[in-house]
């Protein structure tokens, strides 16, 4: 498999250079952190992404996320097909984004409300827009290494794409946006306690991911999120919990669901959720959502202004409906749990036996591989301390071998009801190589260092 023909990738990506800055639509993808030439997908069917060329990969991206039920089910596929045939985008309500929001909101106890966007980053931006008109403040609160979209005032020390690239800050974002932006240590209470200490009376929301999985899978410590929620409650500031990663992902209910079943909530939920990804079933639908009261504030009940032509399209809202309601029929969460179970100790085994260090991290069924020597990942300057060049040795390792991975270390393994025994097989079968290639690299890399 080493020998891959990617002649037709090559020319693309080489096209595409010339009319697509770097090549691609989402930076990521263009493999900068990992090195070599991305593959041009033609077509993807249950767990299996076939190239341009012909070439076919266990897929371990899931679209970041969306596909939980695997590439092309036939019953979303089916819904698909039939709302397409009613006509494309009507710019009227429609019934579609009732049953929804009915779906988001029966699942998600605390949230009344829901508004449907079409991308997560719209949902987090018009998020913390609503938050600020509702409080009249304007201080959002956010943490290293949480990605929430590509929203100006969110893109201060943000995982993902950034952390890839480890860019501290991104051009293009004023002063005046990232003035308003506290960015905290995931984790630290300490640092959140001062920072409701100093600046309490301006700070509008604390935006969170529910379970960060940005910098790869950082769960909340203990206490953690229930500082966060009785902070803001003492500050009069709104709690957005993040779960466009996490939501219907991790339960039917998401880390909200999850959480509660462990340690219920306290203090409360957060005010305000923000989803994506799954709920979209791979087509551009995502939505906030939350107290009724705060809700009320928008457009057109309240004064806090918000919109899009394509809200709440009729063909995305029948895949993100199709795909949630397999989600429950199907038992897809306890297939993934179970298929999680059985990969994670197989990666151990191959990258210990091959001396390279490691941890990995959950949340349920949610996982990432961090290459580092620590015990534990617990907020962003951990996660960025790995070695990245062990792991783009690993990921070109199992791409060659079928298996393409997400191509960045500071990523989730997305797995999916397609993910079957004989699909993890193939997976497994490949980690030895590898792990080793792992290790050379990590041996190269020390045997670069200068001194200290
Ligand atoms: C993916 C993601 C977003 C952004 O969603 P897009 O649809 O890519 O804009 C926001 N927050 C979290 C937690 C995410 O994982």
């Amino acid at each position: 498999m080493t020998n891959q023909p990617i002649d037709r990738s090559r020319d693309l990506f080489e096209r595409a250079g010339r009319v697509t800055p770097g090549g691609v639509n989402s930076p990521v993808r263009a493999f900068g952190a990992v090195g070599g030439t991305p593959r041009f997908i033609d077509r993807a069917r249950g767990a299996a992404l076939i190239d341009v060329d012909g070439n076919e990969y266990v897929d371990l991206i899931g679209s970041w996320g969306p596909m939980i039920l695997g590439h092309a089910h036939p019953e979303v596929l089916d819904a698909v097909r039939t709302a397409a045939a009613k006509g494309f985008s009507f710019g009227t309500p429609s019934e579609n984004e009732v049953l929804l929001a009915e779906a988001i909101v029966d699942r998600v106890d605390p949230v009344d409300e829901v508004r449907l966007v079409s991308s997560g980053t719209e949902a987090t931006m018009s998020a913390i827009r609503l938050a600020r008109g509702f409080t009249g403040r304007p201080v959002v609160v956010k943490f290293a290494g949480c990605y929430h979209g590509h929203v100006d005032a969110l893109l201060a020390a943000a995982g993902s794409g950034v952390a890839t690239f480890s860019l501290p800050d991104t051009p293009g974002v004023t002063g005046a946006s990232a003035a308003d932006t506290l960015v905290l240590p995931y984790n630290d209470q300490e640092a959140l306690r001062s920072a409701f200490a100093e600046h309490g009376d301006r700070i509008a929301c604390v935006i969170t991911e529910a379970c960060p999985g940005n910098m790869g899978v950082v769960p909340p410590r203990d206490g953690f999120t229930r500082l966060i929620r009785s902070l803001t409650h003492q500050h009069a500031a709104l709690m957005i919990s993040d779960e466009v990663m996490t939501g219907f992902r991790v339960s039917p209910s998401g880390w909200y669901g999850w959480e509660l079943e462990r340690e219920g909530y306290p203090d409360g939920p957060a005010d305000l959720f923000t989803f994506g990804k799954v709920m979209g079933g791979g087509f551009p639908a995502a939505a906030f959502g939350g107290r009724r009261e705060v809700m009320a504030q928008l457009a057109p009940s309240g004064p806090v202004y918000q919109a899009g032509t394509l809200s709440g399209n009729p063909v995305a809202t029948a895949a993100g409906l199709a795909t949630l309601r397999l989600t429950t029929e199907l038992d897809v969460y306890s297939a993934i749990e179970t298929a999680a179970d059985r990969l994670r100790p197989e990666v151990t085994a191959a990258l210990s036996a091959a001396g390279v260090p490691h941890v990995i991290q959950s949340a349920n069924s949610m996982f990432s591989v961090f290459f580092t020597d620590r015990e534990a990942v617990v907020d962003y300057e951990d996660a960025r301390s790995q070695d990245t060049a062990a792991y783009a040795a690993f990921f070109t390792a199992m791409l060659e071998q079928g298996v393409h991975l997400p191509p960045s270390a500071f990523e989730v393994w997305f797995l999916s009801l397609a993910h079957t025994d004989e699909v993890l097989d193939r997976i497994v079968a490949a980690l030895p190589r590898a792990a080793a290639a792992a290790a050379s690299a990590m041996a190269g890399s020390a045997g670069d260092r200068t001194t200290g």
